[in-house]
């Protein structure tokens, strides 16, 4: 019962907090998104279908989507009805805001540009504790994306649009109702860290009853990560439900992020990471009852995917302690002297940058990655010519991947190169396996081929297959439309 009263009391404050600090923003915010509620289609007839749901469920694997079936009937059948591959290329680095970027552009990160999910200087990078996670300030993905998504087309035609929780469509005007990415970090007040990123008035309308309702379910979880995992796929799924049954949303797109926080936080095979995926498979069946429902089912193509894979961990690797000892970065205290090279870590991939540009360091750099590859735990290195084959962008000019277990870490540490410790905050990280980043696609619904196995394709062919699916005018110079049509 004390647990109760502690929770409902840092509910309060959280609420109170939030109301201050964060409603003007908000409200903003809203009267920007709710201008363009009320809108009227144009259907040219070329759609397949006048309505679409398109789910990311966060860092699970082609064996655990197979799990997600075996243990629903409804989910099985929808999935068996249409195409599915399980061999689909995600973007390098493997990342969720990447990934979202790609997805909905259609464009690879060398376009899109989205590649990082941090905004930080050089000090920031080399002095600040990278797994201390709050002291990082997240990117704007919305404004840093150079692309056009599908969703602007879809504003263009008249439909209404939904986005919960999808990086790039943080405060989009273009998106009808709309709860942006958020960046939970550990300690931040539930206020502080959940609702800091939240983009309308919308959100509150799901946010705070699923908060509510996921303290009393889990009060021991409330000031927890657990808590965050629960309630952010709780209140994306009630929002969604809420377009689809009540506003007739033409396009969804909804976050599901448990697997992956739980799996940082506790690790992918912790009772936490697990209880995510029958979370998932509930809310999937959630968004099939609610279009169903709606009357619109048979009128609506399901997308799902999976857009990274995720690794534990047991080590972390402080990689740019190699260019520091060899000169290429020098310090005094807490202040850069000179740089020359430095990468960032993108969990299990850190990209390094040449800062000086010369052909030299790049050599020089290379050399000492190909001499500490056992040391510094490095799995593979990719010069220039693999990065531009994954069509990676040129903001950074090399990079590497992490063997199992090891987790890069870019701030120097001057206590050691390597930090093994069961206290360590990141149990997983992102990343992929030596053949890629390969993970989840399904579609379903009216002019999808039934039970067809769909083989090899990229994340950056679902944004024209969904534009063609609904019959926008839209073109992007990455991905292609996935021959998943019936004749
Ligand atoms: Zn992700």
């Amino acid at each position: 019962m004390s647990s109760l009263m502690y929770s409902t009391a840092k509910l309060l404050i959280g609420t109170a907090q939030f109301l201050i600090q964060d409603v003007p923003h908000a409200f903003n915010n809203a009267l920007d998104s709710y201008q363009v509620v009320a809108r009227t289609p144009r259907w040219t007839g070329q759609e397949k279908a006048k309505h679409v749901i398109f789910i990311n469920l966060d860092a699970i694997s082609p064996e655990q989507f197979e799990e997600i079936r075996a243990s629903s009937p409804m989910i099985n059948e929808a999935v068996s009805s249409g195409a599915i591959s399980s061999r689909m290329l995600g973007t390098f680095p493997a990342q969720t805001s990447t990934m979202h970027a790609s997805t909905l552009t259609g464009e690879y990160p060398e376009r899109h540009g989205i590649y990082t999910v941090f905004e930080q200087s050089l000090d920031d990078i080399l002095f600040v504790d990278q797994c201390s996670v709050t002291s990082n300030a997240a990117v704007n993905n919305r404004v840093d994306c150079k692309s056009k998504k599908l969703t602007d087309a879809a504003f263009r035609r008249g439909l209404t649009t939904g986005s919960f929780g999808f990086c790039t469509t943080h405060q989009d005007p273009h998106i009808s109702y709309n709860i942006g990415d958020m960046t939970c970090t550990r300690d931040a007040g539930i206020a502080g860290g959940i609702f800091k990123k939240m983009s309308t008035v919308f959100a509150l309308k799901h946010m705070i009853p699923a908060m509510i309702r996921q303290t009393l379910l889990a009060p021991s979880t409330y000031t927890s990560p657990e808590m965050i995992v629960r309630l952010l796929d709780d209140g994306y799924v009630s929002a969604a439900e809420d377009v689809i049954l009540n506003h007739r949303a033409h396009f969804v797109c909804v976050q599901q992020v448990g697997y992956d926080l739980a799996s940082h936080c506790f690790g992918t095979r912790s009772p936490q990471a697990g209880s995510t995926l029958v979370r998932y498979t509930e809310h999937l069946e959630r968004l099939i009852r609610a279009s169903r429902m709606a009357g619109t089912y048979e009128d609506t193509v399901f997308s799902l995917m999976s857009d990274h894979l995720i690794f534990d961990i047991d080590r972390y690797v402080y990689l740019n302690n190699l260019f520091w000892r060899n000169g290429l970065i020098s310090v005094a205290g807490r202040k850069v002297i000179s740089c020359s090279a430095y990468g960032e870590s993108v969990g299990k991939s850190f990209l390094i940058h040449i800062a000086d540009k010369k052909r030299s360091t790049k050599s020089r750099v290379m050399e000492l990655l190909q001499q500490n590859q056992d040391a510094f735990g490095i799995e593979r290195i990719l010069d220039w010519s693999e990065l531009d084959s994954l069509h990676a962008g040129t903001q950074y000019d090399l990079a590497c991947t992490a063997v199992p277990g090891v987790m890069f870490v870019h701030n120097l540490n001057l206590s050691g190169d390597i930090k093994r410790d069961r206290k360590i905050y990141f149990k997983a990280q992102h990343g992929q396996d030596p053949r890629g980043n390969l993970t989840t696609f399904a579609i379903w619904g009216p002019g999808i081929k039934r039970g067809y196995e769909s083989g090899d394709m990229n994340g950056v062919d679902i944004a024209p297959t969904l534009v063609h699916v609904l019959g926008l005018d839209f073109h992007c110079s990455g991905g292609k439309v996935l021959d998943v049509f019936e004749e």
